[in-house]
């Protein structure tokens, strides 16, 4: 029986575990998950089956997968390096049209405003 080892993945998090897994001769079926989304209907997330018996094995694997994956990557400043950094909190019409598909940030120790 198939059973999930890791759900909600982004399409790169459920590659690199894949990968993982495949590496410990662990073979996982990728599927989507979460709410269909526009417009192919296919989930937004991905999830990884294994095998009820590969579980034991994969378990430590998809255990540090995951602790890597909760660990929040820190936005630095590309010009003074500050952590101190946060989404704009209303980006201009300008501004969405130019950074569509990233979310523009502003550092707050310098004001640079960057793209991530
Ligand atoms: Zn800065």
């Amino acid at each position: 029986m198939l059973i999930p080892a890791a759900q909600y993945l982004t399409y790169a998090e459920a590659v690199t575990l894949y990968n993982e897994l495949l590496n410990a001769e662990i073979t996982a079926l990728v599927k989507t998950c979460g709410p269909p989304s526009f417009p192919f209907g296919d989930g937004i997330w991905y999830q990884l089956l294994i095998e009820e018996e590969a579980a034991p094995a994969a378990h430590d694997l998809v255990a540090a997968f995951e602790a890597r994956r909760a660990t929040v990557a820190v936005l630095r400043c590309p010009r003074c390096q500050s952590p101190d950094t946060a989404p704009v909190p209303r980006p201009t019409l300008w501004q969405r049209l130019y950074y569509a598909g990233t979310t523009l940030h502003q550092c707050a120790g310098c004001g640079r405003r960057f793209a991530a």
